[in-house]
């Protein structure tokens, strides 16, 4: 099978990205951060603490997460309810933050990652893909942009679906996400040896596509 791996930090564009390669590869696209996100839904609707590791890690293990494709969108299922449209409030991104760091969490959905790179051909975007869940992987990609273009692209992003939002609240979110997703002991964002480092500040959605499949054809 072939694996794609992209990593990067909240707002690279990762998602955005992925998701056109693999429409132009004729691959499946796995977001495993709407993964984390599920779980942070299923924690906060059952009235978990961030902060209580213990709690998670007693509670972790109860929900069903999975993912289908229907008509070639991911549908993320937690106990087989479609939770697509309640995965990107804030609230939800600040609680994907804090879970993920629990190792608990970390090694339910890796599995469930590993398992749909065995059976197809993927990209899979995330933290740790090319480090942790797809060591293997036959390309790896760490996208990344600055603090100020990754705040500005959330914030249009959440303006554009009507909600509101802060500049400043966004890029403090950000900064504070970064902070935790790099400094966690488990599993931490970090750059593979074996990763192409690809800084999508100044380039259009449509140059960094075509960087990355330039990539892909160099390598498979
Ligand atoms: O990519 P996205 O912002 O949707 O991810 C939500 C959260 O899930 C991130 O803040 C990150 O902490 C966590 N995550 C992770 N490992 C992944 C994907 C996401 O820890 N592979």
């Amino acid at each position: 099978m072939i694996n794609i791996a992209i990593d990067g930090p909240a707002g690279a564009g990762k998602s955005t990205i992925a998701k056109k390669v693999a429409a132009e590869k004729s691959y499946i696209y796995v977001d495993t951060g709407a993964m984390y996100r599920a779980m942070a839904l299923f924690l906060l609707r059952n009235g978990i603490d961030p902060d209580d590791a213990a709690a998670i890690s007693a509670v972790c293990h109860e929900p069903d997460i999975t993912i289908e494709y229907r008509e070639g969108v991911q549908v993320v299922l937690l106990n087989g309810e479609n939770v697509n449209d309640s995965l990107r409030t804030p609230q939800v991104s600040d609680m994907a933050s804090r879970s993920s760091v629990n190792p608990d969490v970390r090694d339910k959905l890796l599995e469930l990652q590993r398992e749909l790179a065995r059976k197809q051909n993927v990209v899979m975007d995330g933290r740790d893909i090319g480090t942790v869940v797809l060591p293997n992987a036959q390309v790896k990609i760490f996208l990344t942009a600055s603090v100020e273009v990754r705040a500005k692209r959330r914030y249009l992003e959440l303006v554009q679906k009507g909600m509101e939002a802060e500049l400043s609240d966004i890029t403090e979110q950000i900064k504070e996400r970064d902070y935790r997703d790099m400094n966690r002991p488990v599993a931490p964002l970090k750059q593979a040896d074996d990763a192409i480092l690809v800084d999508t500040s100044d380039m259009t959605i449509e140059q960094v596509v075509e960087k990355i499949l330039l990539i892909i054809d160099d390598r498979i």
